[in-house]
């Protein structure tokens, strides 16, 4: 699993501010559930025969025996929450997001890790097309919010538990007559959930996918309706989609539309940015009462990778001034000082410690801050505070009530410089 590290979490905090801040505009309340759950609720939710079940759960006894997963995803927790927290009895739909760490065990590579992150949402209680193109709406947004320019919406529908059961027939005959020629995998999943096999990325099974049958040619007629209404309110909404008759989604609660976002820079398909769709059928797998439900989740460790690559990346925010309480007593006012700064909303460091003032003055120089204030014996006797402007490399000694003043001419002139060396 992986550490996110300080010089990538501006970027973080970038993805984190747009979500909360377009949810809170269309009135998504936040949510948070455990990163832990029984496993039978990941087991009924998302299903037998997917690959997070079959192979990537992270699975253990607690100290009572109970079965435990670290959550591979946060869906049907957030469907388990909806019901056991009341959302069900206030208006409906309930609209909810979230954001945090998932798990799964998968051979880490470039963009897939056993721990990452996802900004999600799921709004549950209501069957209405226009809210499968509400939460495409949001996701779409946010991509632009975080700075991803380059990024095409797949559409599809996979229809209902009505009529998902003949196209699952027609896909296997299908590929009957080609189960020598695909992968282990896809034989095993012809059998558990041929779905899968429109998935499969290995090279010698991809090139059945593109002659295989379309779900749109097997919806049932309010599937039909249900997708026609979404694709409808795309068009007259201007959402650029691209209809993707082969897009099928890996877990098995999903019915009609389901969307995700490739990023053509980073190998389409094989690094979708997110995805999402209905899950009509969710609820009454997990043993609640049978409600309709549609949301997404977008895989923030691959926004953060497109932007590094695109070099759209936040700079560090290290802090802009430091003080150096270079007298005996000198500590005290350094952090009534630097507390004092603080409330004007300046990023401030107190440099403690006993070191030569020339120690000192490097260790703010590697800080990156615009500004040192040093409180020296002389300065301490005489109520003054001496304040060197790093980039000018020019120094003046001012009065304590005049500090602030002076920090502020110093950072408003130019931009901060970004923290760490140089
Ligand atoms: P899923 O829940 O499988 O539909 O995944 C939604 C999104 O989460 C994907 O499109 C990815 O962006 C992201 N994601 C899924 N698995 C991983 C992983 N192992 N590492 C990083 N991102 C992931």
């Amino acid at each position: 699993m992986r550490d996110l590290l300080p010089t990538e979490m501006a970027t973080w905090t970038r993805l984190s501010r747009a979500a909360a801040d377009l949810c809170a505009r269309r009135g998504y309340a936040p949510l948070v559930t455990p990163i832990v759950e029984h496993t039978d609720l990941f087991t009924h939710g998302v299903g037998a025969g997917t690959d997070i079940v079959e192979k990537e759960m992270y699975t253990f006894k607690d100290r009572s025996d109970r079965s435990l997963t670290l959550r591979p995803e946060a869906t049907a927790s957030a469907v388990r929450a909806y019901f056991e927290g009341g959302l069900n009895q206030r208006p409906q739909p309930a609209r909810l997001w979230y954001e945090g760490p998932m798990f799964r065990y998968d051979r880490p590579q470039k963009g897939r890790y056993r721990s990452f992150r996802q900004f999600g949402v799921e709004a549950i209680g209501d069957d209405a097309p226009g809210l499968d193109v509400e939460v495409i709406e949001l996701s779409g947004a946010w991509l632009r919010e975080c700075g991803i320019e380059e990024v095409t919406l797949e559409v599809n529908s996979i229809g209902d538990f009505k009529c998902r059961p003949g196209y699952r027939r027609a896909l296997q005959d299908y590929y009957r007559p080609h189960l020598a020629e695909l992968c282990d995998d896809d034989r095993r999943r012809f059998e558990t959930n041929p779905l899968r096999l429109l998935d499969c990325k290995n090279p010698k099974c991809m090139p059945f996918q593109a002659g295989a049958p379309r779900t749109i040619d097997h919806l049932c007629e309010e599937c039909a309706a249900h997708h026609r209404a979404v694709l409808g309110l795309l068009d007259a909404l201007g959402i650029a989609h691209h209809q993707n008759h082969h897009l099928v989604r890996g877990l098995d609660y999903y019915t009609r539309t389901a969307f995700e976002y490739w990023d053509p820079g980073h190998g389409g398909q094989q690094n979708a940015l997110g995805g999402g769709g209905r899950y009509d059928g969710l609820a009454e797998a997990l043993g609640f009462p049978s409600t309709p439900g549609v949301g997404f989740a977008m895989g923030e460790d691959r926004v953060v990778l497109s932007l590094q690559d695109a070099g759209r990346t936040e700079p560090e925010s290290g802090p802009q001034v430091s003080v150096v309480p270079a007298a005996e007593a000198s500590e005290a006012p350094a952090m009534r000082l630097a507390a004092r700064l603080r409330e004007a909303d300046v990023r401030v460091v107190v440099q403690h410690g006993r070191r030569s003032l020339k120690a000192q003055m490097r260790q703010a120089q590697k800080l990156g801050v615009s500004a040192v204030l040093i409180l020296g014996e002389e300065e301490m006797a005489s109520g003054h505070v001496a304040v060197r402007d790093m980039l000018l490399a020019e120094q003046s000694v001012v009065p304590e009530e005049g500090v602030r003043a002076a920090v502020a001419q110093i950072l408003g002139g130019r931009l901060v410089p970004v923290g760490g060396a140089g």
